[in-house]
């Protein structure tokens, strides 16, 4: 089962690649850990469920690095990487390559495997010694605690990576600290070097950090001549490598990398501030050497600082899903890191008051981590007397009903449950992937099934019709008919996301999952008391108080009634021993298997309920082929089981 869960752990964490659901891997979990409960003696120290620490640590130890870890020299000029280039061909002559990677912006770290077990973290520090943070790296899931490899020249191996907060994480972190009043961490490489430094990793296990590995510091073994073969064979042994990294046979073809990015990096999840430019042969490294500070045979290439200064025309005012009211800067339109800008956030009334911001002034936008650019300040100078004061007005812009802040929060509500923002709001979110997951309504359709008052409320999508839908502008009969049909599979959908779907102020899907664990159906969490949450581990008052304040409305309770009516499940499903479509068939592997080996193949097999043989007969009913089948394919063929490819096999795993 660890290793099941291992395997998973890297589908979903490294390779972005999920096989199972979520919540089957949860349940896989926590067999795991109940297996574990109930014979703690053979709990390992690298089983996935051992990952976060006990008791908070005091300090942390000082750990010397084996090999210096040395920073890289920083240009923001394109003549200094043709420099670099000069440099090394100077030294090594002229065919070399480089290998061009992401320069992601967080903290740098580095690992080291004995025997393929992850057994030391450490800080960068001050290059010769850092911060032993073992603990808190065990608990990002993308570190593999034990690597996926027999190689032995991997399995005692020293990598170097970037840990880093994803944008998202970001936000919802400093969403999270300004609800608690804490200060704001101003990027995510401060939140994710904040979050490296606490001592109990029970809470670093919260804020979601990520890594990637980029640098292997000394070559594996003689086999190992290119850095950048040897990522990618690390990337098979279970390691999150940098994606998006490349092989440049010629400066020109680095400089096309860094064009490349320019503007891409801002689609990507996690902050880029630029590109590293490694020379890629491990020997010819070491013929560069390094100085005292920084090696010789790397650079980093910094984009330019992504702000710019633009008149700010107005102020508008965003309604959100919850009544939210966000004030929004309307800009005269302004080139910013590739795209125009010309609305960027003001986050909410006080950070207007707290950076004296006037219509007509001349602002500061900044685009960092977040996909709205932001105003950081302003040109006071620029001033020319005419700037006016903003007022944050009393009502509504959308439904025009009266607004309400409460004492402890920064944000402006409406508290209207009609007004139509808000509608628009939570039926994008019912329809979300983690939510209800119905594809094709989006935001555009949504806006007009709202206006047209076809959608009200949750239960009106599932009176929609293909007729009525096809009529709706540029909405075709097939896509109408796809439509109703991903509504309809919709009540397919388990308690946990019909409940995140709710939408309920504070419930996010993992609150949902403990509820759900705990009370199993509705009924006993519309009953339940404020001291019945408490006892849940992860919920606290806030979301309790919410789930009690949203089931008072009668009008919630009534949507609940009719959802239920209509076939949405509102209880979690009796627990029974799973059936799989394993269950009882007779399995035989022949050739090799791209994502696993034969033998973790035949484990998936035995853990739902089949049999892996090693020989054909009358009663194999799958022979699965991988790459190179041997002569069991053609006695497959004699014996009529059926043959399927190694994907088709995944399938079967996956399905239920
Ligand atoms: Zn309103």
């Amino acid at each position: 089962m660890r290793k099941e869960i291992d395997y998973h752990n890297y589908r979903y964490y490294v390779l972005g690649e999920p096989e199972m659901s979520d919540y089957e891997y949860d349940q896989l979990y926590k067999r795991l850990e109940q297996l574990e409960q109930e014979y703690p003696e053979y709990i390992k120290p690298d089983s996935p469920t051992q990952r976060v620490g006990g008791e908070p640590i005091k300090a942390f130890e000082t750990v010397e690095h084996s090999i210096g870890m040395l920073s890289l020299d920083n240009t923001y000029s394109e003549e200094e990487v043709r420099d670099f280039d000069r440099r090394v061909k100077k030294i090594v002559g002229v065919s070399v390559k480089y290998e061009a990677t992401l320069k992601v912006d967080g903290v740098a770290v580095t690992l080291n495997y004995a025997d393929g077990r992850f057994v030391l973290g450490a800080t960068r520090g001050d290059g010769m010694r850092g911060d032993d943070i073992t603990q808190n790296l065990r608990t990002i899931k993308s570190i593999p605690l034990k690597l996926l490899t027999r190689d032995r020249g991997l399995l005692n191996i020293e990598v170097r990576g970037e840990v880093y907060l994803p944008k998202k994480r970001f936000e919802r972190l400093n969403r999270e600290r300004e609800k608690d009043g804490e200060t704001l961490f101003a990027n995510p490489r401060n939140a994710a070097a904040g979050t490296l430094k606490l001592l109990d990793s029970r809470e670093v296990a919260k804020r979601g950090l990520d890594i990637f590995i980029h640098t292997v510091p000394v070559a594996p073994g003689s086999r190992y001549t290119s850095h950048y073969r040897t990522l990618l064979k690390l990337r098979d042994a279970g390691l999150r490598v940098i994606p998006h990294l490349e092989l440049c046979t010629s400066i020109d073809d680095v400089f096309e990398y860094i064009n490349k990015w320019k503007d891409k990096r801002e689609d990507l999840q996690y902050e880029v501030d630029g590109l590293v430019i490694k020379i890629d042969g491990f020997t010819v490294r070491e013929r560069m050497g390094h100085t005292t500070k920084s090696p010789r045979w790397a650079i980093a290439y910094k984009y330019q600082a992504r702000q710019a200064i633009t008149k700010l025309k107005n102020i508008k005012l965003q309604v959100g899903r919850t009544g939210r009211i966000t004030p929004v800067a309307e800009l005269d339109p302004v080139a910013l890191s590739g795209t125009t800008v010309s609305r960027a956030t003001l986050h909410n009334e006080d950070e207007i008051r707290r950076k004296e911001i006037k219509i007509g002034d001349h602002v500061i936008i900044e685009k960092g981590g977040e996909v709205i650019p932001k105003v950081v300040g302003v040109v006071k100078a620029k001033r020319s007397g005419s700037e006016k004061k903003f007022h944050f007005p009393t009502k509504c812009p959308v439904c025009g009903q009266p607004i309400s802040r409460l004492p402890e929060e920064a944000d402006w509500r409406c508290v209207n449950s009609s007004c139509p923002a808000q509608i628009k709001g939570s039926i994008l979110h019912f329809v979300s992937r983690p939510a209800m997951d119905i594809q094709g309504l989006g935001d555009v359709l949504v806006d007009k099934l709202v206006n047209m008052g076809l959608v009200r409320s949750f239960d009106d999508l599932y009176r929609l019709d293909a007729d009525i839908l096809a009529e709706i502008e540029r909405m075709g009969r097939k896509s109408a008919r796809n439509l109703v049909n991903a509504i309809e599979q919709s009540k397919q959908r388990e308690f946990i996301n019909v409940l995140y779907a709710l939408g309920i102020p504070n419930i996010g899907i993992n609150a949902s999952h403990l509820l759900v664990k705990a009370f199993r159906n509705i009924d006993r969490i519309i009953k339940a008391k404020v001291d019945e949450f408490s006892e849940i581990a992860g919920i606290g008052e806030v979301l309790a108080t919410s789930v009690k304040d949203y089931f008072k409305v009668r009008e919630n309770l009534k949507l609940i009634r009719n959802l239920r009516k209509i076939g949405l499940r509102f209880e979690a499903e009796p627990k029974k021993s799973v059936r799989t479509q394993l269950s009882g068939k007779t399995f035989v592997f022949t050739g090799e298997l791209e994502s696993m080996s034969r033998g973790e193949a035949q484990n998936l097999v035995r853990q739902r309920g089949g049999h892996p043989s090693s020989s054909i007969s009358k009663k194999t009913d799958y022979v699965v082929a991988g790459k190179k089948p041997g002569s069991k394919y053609n006695k497959a063929r004699k014996f009529e089981a059926r043959i399927i490819n190694e994907s088709e096999f995944l399938k079967l795993v996956r399905s239920r």
